[in-house]
């Protein structure tokens, strides 16, 4: 069984449709993939009526969540399996956020009108096509004026990594596990440790996070060192977390392929077991 339970379509900063995703996915050898955009569950219908015989879909979200005890406060995303799409107070939470990722959007291509670059808000939304629009749509456009040669490139300091990167209005960390326990989901830390990205939260929180129906965190990722992904495996095991390993596929934003990790069957099987907002898609 290749299991992969963390990947991105455009229905929020990846490249291939929903379709395309589980094509994708079936292709690559996976029995099961987790379709986990940022802050939406709009690709769901379409990943499952697209899905192939015999892969499995697990529909999911990956919520932009902030833990606002420090100063700064330090970003981190949630990522929320088997959720109910139609609870309420989870599918207006990430409703508020898409829309402020929008405003925010905009005013980084505001600041990078200011100086004198020639990218357009237009461009931004289009290249959205209707999804949750993130930096990797602004990257695109760098990328289509020469300014980096790649998406990754245009997250240097220079560019979206800090010159013109501006916050979101992320979901508050304690609220966010509430909402996805609340419409039935599972929660699972994504790449707690990936320190390249930027600063990352002690293990205090993830301890009070673990206190607050936390089920589990993601040791096997591309942005985790070997040593990182030994200590997330550690401290899993003292909380009595479960571990995952996933992609976090981006298409062509990313070089990760799907199922470059992968998750362990018996970890799925109590994923699934813990969910009651929705099923996996089989058959
Ligand atoms: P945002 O959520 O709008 O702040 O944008 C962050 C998104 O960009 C995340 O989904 C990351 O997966 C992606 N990202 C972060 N760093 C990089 C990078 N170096 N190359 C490509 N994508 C990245
Ligand atoms: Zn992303
Ligand atoms: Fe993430
Ligand atoms: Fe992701």
């Amino acid at each position: 069984m290749r299991i992969d339970l963390h990947a991105h379509s455009n229905a929020s900063d990846g490249t291939s449709t929903p379709a395309e995703l589980v094509a994708l996915a079936a292709d690559a050898g996976l029995d099961v993939v987790a379709l986990t955009d940022h802050d939406t569950t709009a690709g769901w219908a379409e990943a499952i009526r697209a899905r192939p015989a015999g892969l499995t879909l697990v529909p999911g979200a990956e919520l932009s969540c902030r833990w606002f005890a420090p100063e700064p406060a330090i970003g981190l995303h949630l990522l929320a399996y088997l959720i109910d799409p139609a609870e309420p107070a989870l599918a207006t939470e990430m409703a508020r956020v898409r829309g402020a990722r929008e405003t925010r959007a905009e005013r980084m291509v505001d600041l990078l009108r200011a100086d004198g670059l020639d990218v357009t808000w237009d461009e931004v939304l289009e290249s959205a096509a209707g999804g949750t629009v993130g930096r990797p749509h602004l990257a695109q456009a760098l990328v289509r004026r020469g300014l980096v040669p790649n998406v990754s490139e245009a997250f240097a300091d220079r560019w979206l990594g800090e010159r013109y990167r501006v916050p979101k209005a992320d979901m508050d960390v304690f609220a966010a596990l509430r909402l996805v326990l609340g419409a039935g989901g599972v929660p699972v830390f994504a790449h707690p440790r990936a320190s390249r990205r930027g600063p990352i939260v002690p293990d205090e929180l993830i301890v009070e996070m673990a206190g607050q129906g936390l089920f589990g965190l993601e040791a096997d990722h591309e942005d985790h060192s070997p040593a990182e992904r030994a200590h997330v495996r550690a401290l899993a095991a003292d909380l009595g977390l479960v571990v995952t390993g996933s992609s976090d596929f981006h298409g062509t934003n990313k070089t990760v392929g799907l199922g470059a990790h992968t998750t362990d069957p018996e970890v799925f099987e109590r994923i699934v077991a813990a969910a009651e907002g929705s099923r996996p898609v089989s058959g």
